[in-house]
Parts: C-alpha cells; sequence; structure tokens
C-alpha cells in the first residue's frame, strides 16, 4: 500500500464544526470592528524577508529563530509572514497613502507562521485577529482600541479577563534606560539565566520578560523604565491611563510587560485569560510611532494589537457552542429511479423558496438513506416515490417519531416561503 502524506507540523486541519466556530467568531469581530470604523485590509502572506528583518528586528526571536524564510526561483529572500503589522504598514507606504483621510483604521484576519515547537496552543500555522490605526499619536485612540478589544471579548462570552499595561517610552527614553539596565545586570552576567546571558548583548529590554526564577530575582531591585521616562512619554502613559478610568476598563499596570517586537514606543499592552491557566495572553498591542517612517514612509504615529485566534477559540466559554448556526434540519429523499429528477428539482424549489436541504437521491435504498439522515442530524424527511410522483404530494417523516403525513408539495413550497 501506498504510505499516506502526514500534515505538516504545528499545521491543523478545520472541519466544519470547527470552523463553524471559527467563522461565528470572525462575524462578531467583523460587526465589532465596523462600528468603531475598522475595514478589512487583506495583504499577502508572502513579503520580502527584509521587511521583518527591519521591523520586528533582527534580534528578536521572531526574525532570529521561527520564521519560514526561503529563496524563490530568482534567489529573492522570502518569508511567510510571522505577523501583521510590518505588512500593514509597508503596504500602506507602498500605496502612497500617507495623505489619504487620517487615521486609517485597518483590520484583518488571517493565517501567520512560526517555526516555533509545537505545544498546547501553540502552531507554526497559526490564526491572528488584528487591527491597526495609522496616524494617530493618541492617547485617546490607545484606549478605545483596547475598548474595542473588551468589547469583542465580552461578546464572545469571555469574562475572566485583565489589561495589562506598561509604556516603553519613546527611542530616546528607552535608550537611557538601555544603558543604565546594562550597567545594573552586567556585574551580574553570571547569574542571569542562558537565555537572558544572550539578550544582554542582543535585546536587554526583553529580560525584563524572563520568568526564569534566578532572573525574576536579580530584575527585582533592577532600575525601572518609568524613571527614565521622557516628560511627554509619561504624560501620554496617564493619559491612556485615565481615558481607560473613563471608560471603567480595569488596566493593571506591569511595569515588566515589554513585548517581544522590537518596534514598539510607548503604550504596550496584553489582554490575560484567566481560564487559560497560566494567564497566558490572548492579545498583545501597542504603539509604534517610529514604524512607518523606519520602512520609508511619513512620520505617522500608529498603533495595533494582535489577538492570537487558536487561543481565543480554545478559550471561548462552553455558551458560545449555543450560536453556532445548524446544518440543514430536511432531506429530500428520492425513492426509486423515477423520482430521482423530481426530488432534485423539489430540493432546487426548497432552497429558492429560502430553506436548507440535503438531497438523497435514490442510491442506497430507504434504511441507508435514513440512516445517514439521522447521523447528519435531520428532524424531517421528504420522501418521493411513485406514489407521490403521481398525486404532487410527498410524504414527510418525523426521525424522532417515527411519524408519517402527506404534504402537497405546492402548499408545503407556499408555507415555507411564508416562514422567510
Ligand atoms: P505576537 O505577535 O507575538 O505579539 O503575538 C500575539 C498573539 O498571537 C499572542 O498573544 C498569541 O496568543 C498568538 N500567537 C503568537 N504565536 C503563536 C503561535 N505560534 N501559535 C498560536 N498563537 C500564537
Amino acid at each position: 500500500m501506498a504510505q499516506t502524506v502526514r500534515a505538516v507540523k504545528g499545521t491543523r486541519v478545520f472541519w466544519p464544526r470547527d470552523s463553524a466556530v471559527w467563522t461565528e467568531v470572525e462575524a462578531v469581530c467583523r460587526r465589532v470592528f465596523s462600528a468603531y470604523g475598522f475595514g478589512e485590509i487583506r495583504t499577502p502572506v508572502l513579503e520580502h524577508t527584509e521587511l521583518f528583518v527591519r521591523s520586528v528586528g533582527e534580534n528578536s526571536d521572531i526574525v532570529g529563530k521561527e520564521m519560514f524564510s526561503f529563496n524563490d526561483r530568482k534567489g529573492r529572500a522570502l518569508s511567510l509572514r510571522p505577523e501583521g503589522t510590518a505588512p500593514v504598514v509597508r503596504a500602506f507606504v507602498d500605496a502612497g497613502l500617507a495623505n489619504s483621510a487620517l487615521p486609517a483604521r485597518l483590520y484583518y484576519l488571517g493565517p501567520f507562521f512560526r517555526y516555533e515547537r509545537p505545544q498546547k496552543g501553540r502552531y507554526r500555522q497559526f490564526h491572528q485577529i488584528g487591527a491597526e490605526i495609522l496616524g494617530d499619536p493618541g492617547p485617546l485612540v490607545d484606549a478605545e482600541l483596547i475598548a474595542m478589544l473588551m468589547r469583542f471579548f465580552g461578546e464572545l462570552g469571555h469574562r475572566n479577563l485583565e489589561v495589562l499595561i506598561n509604556t516603553v517610552g519613546d527611542a530616546a527614553s528607552r535608550e537611557n534606560y538601555r544603558k543604565a539596565l546594562l550597567k545594573y545586570l552586567r556585574p551580574r552576567t553570571a547569574e542571569l539565566s542562558e537565555d537572558s546571558q544572550r539578550r544582554l548583548e542582543t535585546n536587554p529590554l526583553r529580560i525584563l520578560d524572563s520568568k526564569a526564577p534566578g532572573d525574576t530575582e536579580i530584575l527585582a531591585a533592577a532600575p525601572q523604565l518609568i524613571d527614565h521616562l521622557s516628560d511627554e512619554s509619561r504624560d501620554h502613559f496617564d493619559r491612556v491611563v485615565a481615558a481607560l478610568d473613563t471608560l471603567e476598563i480595569p488596566a493593571i499596570r506591569s511595569p515588566r510587560l515589554v513585548r517581544g517586537l522590537d518596534y514598539y514606543t510607548r503604550t504596550v499592552f496584553e489582554i490575560v485569560s484567566g481560564d487559560l491557566g497560566a494567564l497566558d495572553a490572548i492579545v498583545g498591542g501597542g504603539r509604534y510611532d517610529d514604524l512607518m517612517q523606519e520602512l520609508g514612509g511619513a512620520a505617522l504615529p500608529s498603533i495595533g494589537f494582535a489577538i492570537g485566534q487558536d487561543r481565543l477559540i480554545e478559550t471561548l466559554p462552553a455558551e458560545f457552542a449555543a450560536r453556532i448556526p445548524e446544518g440543514p434540519r430536511r432531506m429530500v429523499l428520492a425513492i426509486g429511479e423515477a423520482a430521482a429528477m423530481p426530488a432534485l428539482k423539489l430540493a432546487e424549489s426548497i432552497r429558492e423558496a429560502g430553506s436548507a436541504v440535503v438531497l438523497e437521491g435514490p442510491r442506497r435504498g430507504l434504511r441507508k438513506s435514513l440512516k445517514y439522515a439521522h447521523r447528519l442530524g435531520i428532524a424531517e424527511v421528504l420522501m418521493l416515490g411513485d406514489d407521490e410522483l403521481a398525486t404532487g404530494i410527498v410524504t414527510s417523516r418525523d426521525l424522532d417519531s417515527g411519524e408519517q403525513k402527506s404534504l402537497v408539495i405546492a402548499e408545503l413550497l407556499a408555507s415555507l416561503e411564508e416562514t422567510q
């Protein structure tokens, strides 16, 4: 026997039952995001590798070791997109939209790719729902974006959520802080975890994120970024916090929250779900006031977030299932070859009348067809045989009770149309 072809590691298939949940979540997303004036953008899955090197950062984990990168047939270095912000900004710059109506409010959803060790909730092809506000310095939109997220999560039925918020300051504040942090950490290098030792040279701010117990102890006494902020950055942060207060969104100031992507400036935030056990983030975001300029565009301050859709869905409350639309509850069944074409036509007429229906031809006999109907969760089977053809009626069988009754086809169609 020929060998089977397995799925690529870290990828998944979504069968109709799963897809129905994903589609419903996406419908809620589209509805909520539209209410805030966002429009959908669809960017390519493939980008030049350089885009992510210049934006996410050469020393970030993502670019350093997690990208699916390859040379195309002409030797161009390409990567499957590992995140969504850089492609959106690139597209915006490419299209020359700096003078369009600003701010631009864009959202996206789709697959992203990172070469990570597959584990619970982490995949190599995963999915993000993200939104960006391009060309607004905040701070009101910072809070508005978080409010939109909370509304979206609320509409999905998520309850156990916490907003963690911090500021990483502007580029100058961060540089000051980087120096102070290095001055403190360098003499303690030997006591740091291996990961943090590596980051000391490449991306010292990321050490603040470390969960290694030894690191946490050292970091407890480390200089704080908040003490190195410019007045402007501090004022921005205070105003974001005040705006969240106005909206009665409880946010926890988290001085050690720094995100793994280099382009963040000022506001950074995560929303974590207690339902995930380890209080894992389902969404991360922040300002990236310098990114567009770094990618050759105008100096337009911007902010965005990305939700991990896989995790979002894995943690949906059980009640959400009740909102998933069901498949057809009705079947048209042809009994005998002569009924095949009339059954095909009847099924189409039922759909024309606005109802969903599954058609079952005569090929495998009544018993097997009824068993199939049961497995599909069909409630009513409309049976069409020789007698019915002669009289313009169908026999309707209730699959639960087994009861049967005759229905005049014309009347059935009229009543279906009425219930629309
Ligand atoms: P990031 O783009 O790293 O800020 O991630 C944003 C969100 O995407 C995270 O909070 C995760 O929920 C989700 N995410 C990132 N990488 C993966 C992955 N490999 N598999 C599943 N979800 C992911």
